[in-house]
């Protein structure tokens, strides 16, 4: 995206896009957006990078830094993710999402999908019972 796009979202953005000041803050507001979505990207691709093999080494030589840094950097995303995995649904495994919706109880977490996959094999068998 061009600095000046840029520059006009920020300007959109601000409280009083007539005021210079209000404008460097939302400006700033959408640099600090964007540093994080870049942030993110670099994960996806590191992340993938790990999956296909690659090492700490080959990926901290292509990211400037050391393989300690490298390791440092990016392990705590990683284990955000298996944080994530670890609230799993108990039945099949898909992580939580805003589009999945986990009804969690003392045992586990079951997941929207599975809640009606659930609701159909009762009713399923219901009807097989009363004749
Ligand atoms: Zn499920």
């Amino acid at each position: 995206m061009e600095s000046s796009e840029l520059f006009t979202e920020a300007k959109a953005r601000s409280a009083d896009p007539a005021d210079p000041l209000a404008v460097v803050t939302a400006a700033t507001l959408l640099g600090q957006e964007l540093i994080r979505d870049a942030d993110r990207l670099v994960d996806l691709a590191v992340h993938e990078a790990r999956e296909a093999g690659a090492s700490w080494t080959a990926i901290g030589e292509r990211l400037g830094i050391s393989k300690q840094a490298a390791r440092r950097r990016f392990m705590q995303p990683f284990a955000t993710r298996r944080i994530r995995r670890d609230q799993a649904c108990s039945f099949c495994r898909k992580p939580p999402s805003p589009r999945l919706k986990m009804v969690h109880g003392e045992a586990g977490r079951i997941c929207a999908e599975c809640v009606a996959l659930a609701g159909e094999i009762v009713s399923r068998s219901k009807d097989v019972k009363s004749p």
